[in-house]
This record gives C-alpha cells, sequence and structure tokens, in this order.
C-alpha cells in the first residue's frame, strides 16, 4: 500500500486520500508556486492506525525514504548540527476543521540541532533558542498531554523577571534558560527527557496527528458539522519556513474576495516577525493586508498574481496561508474558502458574470441552509440606538442576549432557555460547547480569520470579533465599554454583518432578501448585490426543478405570504387548527351528543364556519390547487384533562352542587381515554366513528368550492382522508364523499379530487390496493417516521436522541431529514406500486421533510410531483427542488 505521496505526486482532487491541504499543497505545487517541499501521509495510514493502535507495515519505511528525499531536495537533514532540516507536522482532512486538530512546528530541533539552526539564521541566537522553545511546548503539549499552562506559566515568570509583557524583550539567554524550564516540565509529566531523536519527534508527532482526529472538540464539531466519524485525517510533513526571523519575515493570510460580503478586493492580515499559527490564534493584533505593499513590495505584487491565478484556477474564492522568510515569499496552503451565506450568494453571481462558471455551477455554488440564513431578521437601528464598539462583523446575523463569560455558563444558561451572548477575549476549541449554546459570540481579540470568526461562520452563527474597546474581565464576569460596566446577566445585541455593538435590547426587522421574496423590493432596479444574485439563482432554480413547490397553510394570511414565496399551490391544510380557540366548544357538543339530533346540530354549527375557512384560502389560492386534510387530531385533544376533570367534579360534588353536565363530561373523557393517543382514534378512524364529522367537511369544501366559482375564483380543492391504513378505510369514505360532492357540485364545473396520505407503513406497503381508491397520494413523513420506526414524535427529541447522535446511530434526527434507507424505502415502495396501479398518480410530500434540503433531494430522485412545506421553507425547498435538478 502506498500510505505517503510526495506533494508533486497528488492534486486537488484526491481529498479522500491527501486530505484538503495536502491536495491543495499538491495542486499549488503542480501549479509552479513555492510551495515548501514536502509529502503527505494519507488518510488510509490514519485509519489503519485508528483500527489498529498501530501504524500500518510499510509506513515507516515510506517516510523514511520520503524523508530522505526531502532532505536532499532541501540539502539539509533533520537534527543536523551544522545546517539541520526543521520540518512541520499539521494535520489536514477531507473537509476544514479549523484548529479541531493537532499541529507541531520545528520538529527535528535538539541540544545540538539547534545550534546549527542559529548558525542558519546568520548567528540569530534568540531565533534559535525560540524556536526550541516553541517544539517543546508544542510537542509537550499535543503529543505529551502536558499541561499547556505550566508552559505559559514559566514564560510569564521569564517576562516578570525581565520585567517586560512581550515575548520579543527576551533575548537568546533568557530564551536558552526557558528552554530548560521546558524541559524540566516535560519530564516531570511525562517521566522521560524531552526526545532528542527527530526521528523519534516526528513518529510521535505522526501519532498525535492520528489520534487528534478522535478529540473531544473534533467529535463535537464533526457532529455538528455532520462531517462522516470514519474519514481519518492525513499528515503533512512540511519544510519550516520561518516568519520570524526578523523585520523583513512575517506570515499572513488572504482571501481572493471578502468572504463576509463577498465584494471584490484585497483582504487579509499581516503579521511581521511571526510564525502562522500567531496570525489564526489572534493573540497580537495583526495589520491589514494592503498594508504589505509598503512593508515588501514585491512579495505583495508576487502575492497578488498567485492568487488571481489560484481563483482562476479554482473558479471560486479561494483563501491562503502564506510566510515570508526574509522577503522570500512561501505559499503554506490554499483552498476554496469558506464564506458566509450572503457572500456565497454574491460570489456566484459575479463568477457567472466573470465567465468562470455558468447558472447551473452557481446552483451548485448555494444552498438552502444558507438562503435560509439569509431569511433571518436583523437590527431595526432607527430607534436611538448607538453602537458602543465596532468590532469585525465575522459572522452576519443580528443576536441578542443576556452576556456570559464561559462555556460553561453559556451551556448552562442556554440549556434553561435563555438567549446568550458568548463574551471572550478569544475563543479556542475549548470554547466549542459554548458557542453552539450561545446566540452570538462577542470577543475583544482576533481578525476575520480568529478561531471565533472561522468556527463562528462554518456554524451559521452571528459572531462580533476583535472589538477591542471592550476591556473584559473573565474571572470577574464583567466588561466595561464607553465608560459602562456589563455583567453576567446583562443584555447586549450584537451585529454580525458590520461589527456594531450595542447595549440592551435592539429591536429587529425583516431581512432584505425576505423583504425581496415579499415583494417589496425590486430587483431589477434596486442597487443590492446580494437581492439581485438571489433573484438570478432563484429564477434559474425555477426554470429547473422538476419539482413543484406547495405549501403547508391554514390560513389565509399564511396561504398569500407563502403564494409570495413562491408557492405553486398548497400540499396541507390542516383542518384540526381550524377547531381550536372558540370553536372548541362546538366540537365538544360533537363529541358530548347523546342523539343524533344533538350531533346534526352541531354539525350544522361548525358547517358554515367550515365554508367561509375555505372560501378565505380558495380565494388566496386563486387558480393553484388546495389539498385540504379531514380533521386528523386524537378527539381528546378537544376534552379538559382527565385528572382535573375528575378532581373538579368531586369538588362540586363535595360542596353539593349540581354536576349532571360535568359528570357527562367527565364520562365522555373516560370513555375517550387512551393510553397511546397517537396510535388511537385519529385520523380516518375518526371519521369512521363519528357518523356526520367526514361528511360535513366535505360538503364545506365543495360549497366553498362552487361558491367560489360563481364569484369567478378558481379553486382546485383535493380532500385527503388521514392515516389511511387499508384500502377499505379509504373506499367508505370516498363512497360518502363522492356523493357530497355529486350533490353539491353536480352540474358546475367544480371538480374536487379524493386522495389520501400515506403515513402508516402498512398504507406505504398497500399502496398499490389503495392507489385503486385514490387520486393522489401525499406522504405524510412524520407519521411514517414515527410509526416506521416506533418513535414517539413527541417525546423522543428530548428523551434519547441525543444519546443516538452521539453513537452515531444517526447523524441528524430522522423526523428532520428523512431515512432514505429505512422511510424512504417505504416512500419508495409506495410511490412505484401506486404508479404501477394508477399510472399518473400524483405524488407529493406534506411533512417537515418537505423542506429540508437533503430530503428534497431525496424526494426529487424518487420522482414525487412536489414537495409541501411551512411558507418560511418554501424558497429553501425551490433552491433545492432546482439543485436536485442540475
Ligand atoms: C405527517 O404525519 O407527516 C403529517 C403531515 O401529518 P401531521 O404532521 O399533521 O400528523
Ligand atoms: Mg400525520
Amino acid at each position: 500500500n502506498k500510505y505517503v505521496y510526495d506533494f508533486a505526486e497528488g492534486n486537488k482532487d484526491l481529498k479522500d486520500l491527501l486530505g484538503g491541504k495536502g491536495a491543495n499543497l499538491a495542486e499549488m505545487t503542480n501549479l509552479g508556486l513555492p510551495v515548501p517541499p514536502g509529502f503527505t501521509i494519507t488518510t488510509e495510514a490514519c485509519k489503519a492506525y485508528l483500527d489498529t493502535g498501530a501504524e500500518p507495515a510499510g509506513l515507516a519505511d515510506q517516510i523514511a525514504a520520503h524523508l530522505a528525499a526531502l532532505e536532499e531536495a532541501m540539502g539539509r537533514r533533520l537534527g543536523d548540527s551544522d545546517d539541520p532540516l526543521l520540518v512541520s507536522v499539521r494535520s489536514g482532512a477531507k473537509f476544514s476543521m479549523p484548529g479541531m486538530m493537532e499541529t507541531v512546528l520545528n520538529v527535528g530541533l535538539n541540544d545540538r540541532s539547534v545550534v546549527g539552526l542559529s548558525a542558519q539564521a546568520h548567528g540569530n541566537d534568540r531565533f534559535a533558542w525560540d524556536s526550541y522553545r516553541r517544539l517543546i511546548q508544542m510537542f509537550g503539549k499535543t503529543v505529551c498531554e502536558v499541561p499547556g499552562e505550566e508552559f505559559e506559566h514559566a514564560l510569564d515568570e521569564v517576562k516578570r523577571a525581565k520585567g517586560s509583557t512581550d515575548d520579543l524583550d527576551l533575548n537568546a539567554d533568557d530564551l536558552r534558560g526557558l528552554v530548560d524550564a521546558y524541559k524540566k516540565i516535560f519530564s516531570k509529566h511525562t517521566g522521560r527527557e524531552f526526545p532528542q531523536d527527530p526521528r523519534e519527534q516526528l513518529d510521535l508527532a505522526v501519532r498525535a496527528v492520528f489520534e487528534s482526529w478522535n478529540a473531544e472538540r473534533a467529535v463535537i464539531y464533526r457532529r455538528q458539522e455532520r462531517i462522516p466519524a470514519d474519514l481519518g485525517t492525513a499528515v503533512n510533513v512540511v519544510a519550516m519556513v520561518f516568519g520570524n526571523l526578523g523585520p523583513d519575515s512575517g506570515t499572513g493570510v488572504a482571501f481572493t474576495r471578502d468572504p463576509a460580503s463577498g465584494d471584490q478586493g484585497i483582504y487579509g492580515d499581516y503579521l511581521a516577525n511571526a510564525q502562522g499559527e500567531d496570525v489564526v490564534a489572534g493573540i497580537r493584533n495583526t495589520v491589514p493586508l494592503q498594508e504589505l505593499e509598503r512593508i515588501d513590495k514585491s512579495s505583495y505584487d508576487e502575492l497578488l498574481d498567485y492568487m488571481a491565478r489560484l481563483e482562476r484556477h479554482y473558479r471560486d474564492l479561494c483563501d491562503i496561508e502564506f510566510t515570508i522568510e526574509r522577503g522570500k515569499l512561501w505559499m503554506l496552503q490554499t483552498r476554496v474558502g469558506k464564506r458566509t451565506a450572503a457572500a456565497a450568494f454574491v460570489i456566484a453571481g459575479q463568477l457567472v458574470d466573470e465567465g468562470l462558471i455558468d447558472l447551473d455551477e452557481a446552483l451548485h455554488r448555494v444552498n438552502g441552509a444558507q438562503l435560509a440564513q439569509l431569511m433571518f431578521p436583523r437590527f431595526q437601528l432607527d430607534h436611538g440606538f448607538e453602537a458602543v464598539a465596532t468590532g469585525i462583523g465575522a459572522s452576519p446575523g443580528a443576536a441578542v442576549g443576556k452576556v456570559v463569560f464561559t462555556s460553561a455558563r453559556a451551556v448552562e444558561l442556554a440549556g434553561q432557555g435563555e438567549d446568550v451572548i458568548l463574551v471572550r477575549r478569544e475563543t479556542n476549541p475549548d470554547d466549542l460547547n459554548g458557542m453552539i449554546a450561545a446566540r452570538g459570540i462577542l470577543t475583544s481579540r482576533g481578525g476575520k480569520t480568529s478561531h471565533a470568526a472561522v468556527v463562528a461562520r462554518g456554524m451559521g452563527k452571528t459572531c462580533v470579533s476583535g472589538a477591542d474597546e471592550l476591556d473584559i474581565a473573565v474571572p470577574q464576569r464583567r466588561f466595561t465599554v464607553a465608560g459602562q460596566t456589563i455583567v453576567e446577566g446583562d443584555v447586549v445585541s450584537i451585529d454580525g454583518t458590520t461589527g456594531k455593538v450595542y447595549l440592551g435590547q435592539v429591536p429587529v426587522m425583516p431581512s432584505e432578501v425576505v423583504r425581496y421574496f415579499e415583494g417589496e423590493l425590486d430587483p431589477e432596479t434596486i442597487d443590492d448585490a446580494l437581492v439581485r444574485a438571489v433573484h438570478r439563482i432563484m429564477t434559474h432554480a425555477d426554470g429547473r426543478r422538476r419539482l413543484a413547490v406547495r405549501t403547508n397553510a391554514d390560513t389565509g394570511a399564511d396561504a398569500a405570504r407563502a403564494r409570495r414565496f413562491g408557492a405553486q399551490g398548497i400540499g396541507l391544510c390542516r383542518t384540526e387548527h381550524m377547531f381550536l380557540g372558540d370553536r372548541r366548544e362546538l366540537v365538544e357538543r360533537l363529541i358530548l351528543a347523546r342523539d343524533p339530533a344533538e350531533r346534526e346540530n352541531a354539525l350544522a354549527a361548525l358547517l358554515p364556519l367550515q365554508r367561509a375557512d375555505f372560501m378565505e384560502i380558495f380565494r388566496e389560492m386563486d387558480g393553484q390547487p388546495v389539498t385540504v386534510r379531514l380533521i386528523d387530531p386524537p378527539l381528546h385533544e378537544f376534552l379538559p384533562p382527565l385528572e382535573q376533570l375528575a378532581v373538579d367534579v368531586a369538588v362540586a360534588q363535595e360542596r353539593g352542587e349540581d354536576v349532571a353536565k360535568e359528570e357527562a363530561l367527565l364520562a365522555a373523557v373516560r370513555r375517550m381515554h387512551e393510553e397511546n393517543p397517537m396510535l388511537g382514534l385519529r385520523g380516518v378512524r375518526l371519521g369512521l366513528v363519528i357518523p356526520g364529522l367526514f361528511a360535513m367537511q366535505v360538503r364545506a369544501i365543495t360549497e366553498a368550492a362552487v361558491e367560489c366559482a360563481r364569484q369567478g375564483v378558481r379553486s382546485y380543492p383535493e380532500i385527503m382522508v388521514p392515516l389511511v391504513g387499508a384500502v377499505q378505510e379509504l373506499e367508505t369514505v370516498r363512497a360518502e364523499a363522492e356523493k357530497i360532492i355529486a350533490e353539491v357540485a353536480g352540474g358546475s364545473e367544480v371538480e374536487v379530487l379524493i386522495g389520501t396520505m400515506i403515513e402508516v407503513p402498512r398504507a406505504a406497503l398497500t399502496a398499490g390496493q389503495i392507489a385503486e381508491a385514490a387520486e393522489f397520494f401525499s406522504f405524510g413523513t412524520n407519521d411514517l417516521t414515527q410509526m416506521g420506526w416506533g418513535f414517539s414524535r413527541d417525546d423522543v427529541e428530548g428523551a434519547f436522541f441525543w444519546r443516538y447522535l452521539e453513537l452515531g446511530i444517526f447523524g441528524i434526527s430522522p423526523f428532520e431529514s428523512i431515512d432514505a434507507d429505512g422511510i424512504g424505502r417505504l416512500v419508495r415502495i409506495a410511490a412505484e406500486e401506486g404508479r404501477a396501479a394508477r399510472p399518473g398518480l400524483k405524488l407529493g410530500v406534506c411533512g417537515e421533510h418537505g423542506g429540508d434540503p437533503d430530503s428534497v433531494h431525496f424526494f426529487h430522485a424518487v420522482g414525487l410531483d412536489y414537495v409541501s412545506c411551512s411558507p418560511f421553507r418554501v424558497p429553501v425547498a425551490r433552491l433545492e427542488a432546482g439543485r436536485a435538478s442540475v
């Protein structure tokens, strides 16, 4: 097995094997860009190590051979006492996991080669000893689990002795002393001396990178980002170049476009006389990349040239890490850069304009989750709110919440249902849980590429970073800004687009994208790159998609909004929602009716109300189909809770009051009580048990359609029977409904279809029979998931899903995204067998999955005709249906 690839052997398409970083280093090498020589140990080697606990056979020899070649190329040997080669050992998985895994720099330094390094650096002893102490620190912490604070304390100690707070004030002697102190810390914790054999250093570092794949924070991050747990990481061994050799050296990051807005220009941060990790950690304040032009014009021009080449080559926004070693530019990393949702749309539009991609490709470059983010509300600032600080808009959105200062407190308060803003000087991977729990993240240090910024963008969480007017005291749980002191629990509002921080609760307003969907902004005339890009891509998605998109709506207002958002009909009108509020009493009367006359009276009172409901909706959806589902919920939902009622009646009896009516109610509630209401008297069962109920609804629907037609409104009602498991149930309802429709609509042009939900597994498995009696199917994937898995949809999420997610039994709740293998198989069978029995059978889905991006792709693949989802998900479903088609 080939476990090691030289950079010249790989390319950007080998991310599975070489990880993202390794594949892109190879690509840049082959493009002729100045990449320090090196090699990549594959993810296969990592997986083998993680499976067996030992390096796979042959790996050690392959590393030796590539190391020899690297030494040859550099003309230096690892650990050499005169002219040593140093390498970095860097993780790099297929998907970027910023800061989650390990890196060790300066491997190859020991008591002898530190002298050679000093000679290489023209006698710069200070640099050599600083490099050595960094190695012991990083190696100790990441490879041998020595507590990092011990090294920090030792460093602080030396600085204090010097009366300084800046590392740069320490001289070579100070740092040599620090190396001794570090070695003592190392041996105290590990029970051994710091390894002097460079090959041993390398092997242990590689092993530590392998193991960091399963570090807790990496596991949490993968779960969040839905990155599969079994990919493993590659390891890149790269010849060291140094950005900390003096003022003519430095390190930085660059983006080929603004990753927040998508604007073209020069975006990045530069830090002179520093090593790469200093920038990413946000420890020292960087300068804008433009300043490099003044500092080192020739490196700057060269960098801009490479940036343009990379962007053309990748046909996308790239981000870049680079180092300048004494005026020589080195490219250390590139990748197609992460970006905000807004930037994704804007850049996709720009690249189409530039002729680099076509509109189909532009559709692939954006997704429904991003569109959903852009539909978030934003701050309304005309209430006299003044920002107290301005940081960097690191990840957009408008977040309001109570200030907390630690990850643990964020988790705790969020668990109590509070909205919190996590405030930190800077974040590190240990803050991950708090970042997940918080509404937003606010830091006083670090740029657009700091840990907080990168991770928040990845999570789609609002973040303002580098708000350096904030003076944060974490132990005291407070910060001061603009002369005011803010303590834990005070409310702040942060705007991740502008970077502004406000005290108190700023009101929020709808986003521009929502206003566009609402028809308030004209994309043809507006000067807003985002709205124009969204319009263009949505238009293309609509032109491409095969799936129609309907909405779930039970009021005229919802129907109207969904229609503005692009819905092409109603896929589910839940009529039980029309029986709540002051109509509940009418339903109670119906249930408690002692004889047919009482029942008839109750139904007669409901009929006109229902008719008016349907007319309102038909009017809003003029010309489009409306699927009306006959009443579904368990009847007891309309009655008072049994225990409370029993107590009330007993108390009233005790007082000697007349309780005849209450007793009757109690008896009815007792009679109807079910241990498992979700599997009880609901849906079609109810229609078969309570005479006249479905008939009343069918009559109301048909009368509404006839009346609408008379008024010139074109309605296309589709009556849907819920919870059918056997064709006989449907046939019974259908026979009665057809009579009423003929009676009411006979002679008019109104046509009413009758179909069924497929939401009971038995219905899916007997779909061929059921299709004989149904003009359409609509998959109720909520109940299909509930009954297919045997998971109570109302209970499981809190009860045990966390454990299932933790164990990876599924990566996402099957109520959120369709379980394609199991529940999806039921959908597939029903679709195939239903259509075989009745060619042209109309198929849709109306469970929550209809608005979930991955599920939309599945329903497209299965060949459904439409998905139906809540009004706000309609644009998301349109976009994803388009993406599924190209
Ligand atoms: C379903 O079960 O998927 C469905 C749409 O019906 P409800 O959610 O109302 O049970
Ligand atoms: Mg259902």
